[in-house]
């Protein structure tokens, strides 16, 4: 092997990284050890700690936030014929659940400055065969969630959040999940928290939630003869046990992984406002559980493309992500008839966006850096 000098080399910066420290390793060992691996004595303790956590709320854990949103919507009997009106910019599995339920996605245009669901956009987007708002609380930001209610009220529609980014994000104090419709959380590795892959809904109430039930295992429920029956053509979204300790661990953890992701946002503050010319993200409030941070890219300016800065940033040490691409201009949703120029805020985001590393073990140094750098390549790439 070529002898190389990684003395000075600086570590790679990936865009996430989870934190998982000896505890949670050990504790992992034990479950393994105890022989109940599949769900089991941990889920039902996650799922009380979650539940603790928001207030009391029945909480269910899933497979992963993808399988929650999809049990969510089943859970609220949404299916053929009806339509769910989401933001063009955010994550597919939105979009995907829906279809799946055999519901129809209406996408509406997002905020540019909050990068939330525009509500009188939605609000416009309603039809007769409206049944749910399914909102992304974007990087952690909630949105307005007075108004939010207010038009879901106005027009008897259910709302299932999409809080797969924002476990532990408050609005006007209160922490998303603690109180509304329903919400659903994702435990994915780039996550607030992870178990791995994993995700919740938490419910307002228990009818819906022991329904949830079945749509995760199967369709099951116990007949008081012992055997069991199938009540809803049901899927297989359990979580198992081995998860399930790791996310109690890991949520015992997660207001310090909050302040820590605050912290490290307010240093990319100070560092890029005096560097032209990246949009940084609205700022929000102490309720910002910021899981990601990403300024868009002055590309009109540059004779670079961005995937070309990201090649650029990686190979010098910085990894980068793209939060997100517009879901109606995927080849799966442009089958109902959107195109380009649909939604001007989604597909600037979609085309300008780039999430920059942020997690809890990143340190104040590593953010100079990952700035220094950026600021350096824009230069190298100015028109
Ligand atoms: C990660 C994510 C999801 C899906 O979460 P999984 O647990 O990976 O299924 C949904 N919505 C958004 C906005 C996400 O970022």
């Amino acid at each position: 092997m070529r002898a190389v000098n990684t003395e000075n080399a600086l570590p790679y910066l990936p865009f996430a990284r989870p934190t998982i420290d000896d505890t949670m390793v050990a504790a992992l060992a034990d479950t393994l050890r105890s022989l109940w691996i599949t769900s089991g004595p941990q889920v039902l303790a996650l799922e009380q700690a979650l539940s603790d956590y928001h207030g009391g709320r029945p909480v269910r854990v899933f497979s992963s936030a993808t399988a929650a949103l999809e049990v969510a919507l089943l859970t609220a009997g949404i299916g053929p014929g009806a339509e769910v009106i989401m933001p063009a910019q955010t994550f597919f599995s939105c979009a995907n659940a829906i279809t799946r339920t055999g519901a129809r996605p209406v996408f509406v245009d997002v905020d540019p400055v909050t990068r939330n669901m525009d509500l009188d956009l939605a609000c416009a987007a309603i039809t007769p065969r409206t049944r749910a708002l399914m909102p992304t609380h974007f990087a952690g930001l909630p949105l307005p969630m007075d108004a939010l209610y207010a038009l879901a009220r106005a027009h008897g529609l259910r709302v299932i959040e999409d809080a797969a980014l924002a476990i532990g994000s408050r609005w006007n104090g209160k922490r998303i999940g603690s109180f509304g419709d329903m919400a659903s959380f994702s435990f994915h590795p780039n996550k607030n928290i992870t178990t791995i892959e994993g995700g919740a809904l938490v419910f307002d109430n228990d009818v819906e939630a022991r329904r949830a039930e079945q749509f995760r295992f199967h369709g099951i429920v116990r007949l008081p003869d012992g055997t069991r029956d199938v009540v809803v053509p049901g899927g297989k979204y359990n979580l198992p046990d081995v998860n399930a300790r790791l996310g109690l661990l890991q949520l015992a953890r997660l207001e310090e992984f909050i302040a820590r992701r605050q912290q490290l946002v307010a240093r990319y503050f100070e560092q890029l406002q005096t560097a032209p010319p990246c949009t940084l993200p609205a700022r929000g409030d102490s309720g910002h559980s910021w899981n990601f941070f990403a300024p868009l890219l002055p590309l009109d300016r540059l004779k670079s493309t961005r995937k070309q800065i990201m090649d650029t940033l990686a190979a010098r040490g910085i990894g980068t992500g793209i939060s997100y691409e517009a879901v109606h201009l995927t080849t799966q949703y442009r089958t109902l008839g959107y195109q380009e120029g649909d939604f001007p805020h989604a597909e600037r985001i979609a085309r300008e966006t780039l999430t920059l590393p942020l997690y809890p073990t990143l340190q104040e140094a590593d953010v100079d850096r990952v700035c220094n750098t950026l600021r350096q390549v824009l230069w190298e790439a100015r028109s």
